[in-house]
Order: structure tokens, then C-alpha cells, then sequence
């Protein structure tokens, strides 16, 4: 994984001061190193029956949909409010200042399912864990893991996701 970290960019102060953003688009295009992780990814779950990836808006439906494809598996997605057409389940978690919240569809994954939560950066776990509370309250599901391309350890995430199985493919 040293050829995906030597490509994610940092850009200090973005989108606010203080914050060095882990861009990660530069690891999207190179297509040699792209294959690598997916095909990483792909070896670590291909024998734990997926059912379905479920991609975090917006980079973790990139990683989402090259993980499902490479497994066979399907895609669902958990979108910021007033993006989803159909019936959704909703779930709120606190920010830095106020609050923001997340929806997924009702009938995006079924009962008995076996569940990845993908995304590209574990922060502060605010969304992650927020969209492992949707699953867990609206669904009668198996959470395998929650994977991450990056996790910023030094911003204690992994404890707001409790006891939800964590895998980071890259860790500052
Ligand atoms: P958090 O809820 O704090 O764990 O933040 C996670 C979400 O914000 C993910 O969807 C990330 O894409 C994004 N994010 C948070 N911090 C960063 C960062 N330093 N670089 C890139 N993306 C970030």
C-alpha cells in the first residue's frame, strides 16, 4: 500500500483552516494502482460472502463501486438529505457546530444481508458511525466491517464506531 500512499495528496487549510485534506484523486488516476487496492480489497473479503457494499456519500461510492464489482457483490448508497428519490430512514449526528444527517433508502438492503460500510477517510467517525446507527436501527443486518482507504488515528475515530469491526488500508 506504499505505492497508494505516496499518491494521496495532502492540501493543508482545505476546505477550512487548520484541516490538511487527504485528496485522494490522484490514487483514482493511476489505473494501475487503483486495480491494486480494489484488487487488495477484493482478496480480503471475497471469502465473507458480501452481500452488498454500502458506499458513503461521495468518495466512498467510488471505493464502493470498484469493491461490489470486484466481488460480485451489490451496491447501496447513504446520501446527504434531499438526494434520495425514494422512502428513506433518516439518522443525525452532531458536527463540529450544529448537526447534519444522512438517509438511505428503505428497501436499499434486505433482511439476513451481509453488509461492508465503505468510505475514504475515518476523521472524527461522525459519519461513519452515523451510518452504521442507520443500518443497525432499520435493518436486520450483518455489519461485516466498516473499511476505510485512510484513517486519521490521532482523531480517535474507531471509538465512535464501538464495537463495529474496523479495517483501515492506511493509518496516519
Ligand atoms: P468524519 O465524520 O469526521 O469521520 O469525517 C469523515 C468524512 O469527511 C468522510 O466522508 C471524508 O471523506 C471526509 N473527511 C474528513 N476529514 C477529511 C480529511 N482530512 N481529508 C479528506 N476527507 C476528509
Amino acid at each position: 500500500m506504499e505505492e497508494v500512499k505516496a499518491l494521496i495528496r495532502d492540501i493543508p487549510d482545505f476546505p477550512k483552516p487548520g484541516i490538511i485534506f487527504k485528496d485522494i484523486t490522484p490514487v483514482l488516476s493511476n489505473g494501475k494502482v487503483f486495480k491494486k487496492l480494489t484488487d487488495r480489497l477484493r482478496d480480503r473479503y471475497q471469502d465473507k460472502k458480501i452481500d452488498v457494499v454500502l458506499g458513503i456519500e461521495a468518495r466512498g461510492f467510488i471505493f464502493g463501486a470498484s469493491l461490489a464489482y470486484a466481488l460480485g457483490a451489490g451496491l447501496a448508497i447513504v446520501r446527504k438529505p434531499g438526494k434520495l428519490p425514494y422512502q428513506t430512514f433518516q439518522e443525525s449526528y452532531e458536527l463540529e457546530y450544529g448537526v447534519d444527517s444522512i438517509e438511505i433508502h428503505k428497501d436499499a438492503i434486505l433482511e439476513g444481508q451481509r453488509i461492508l460500510i465503505i468510505d475514504d477517510v475515518l476523521a472524527t467517525g461522525g459519519t461513519a458511525s452515523a451510518a452504521v446507527k442507520l443500518v443497525r436501527n432499520n435493518f436486520q443486518v450483518d455489519i461485516v466491517e466498516t473499511v476505510f482507504l485512510i484513517e486519521l488515528c490521532f482523531l480517535n475515530g474507531k471509538e465512535k464506531l464501538g464495537d463495529t469491526d474496523v479495517f483501515s488500508l492506511i493509518t496516519y
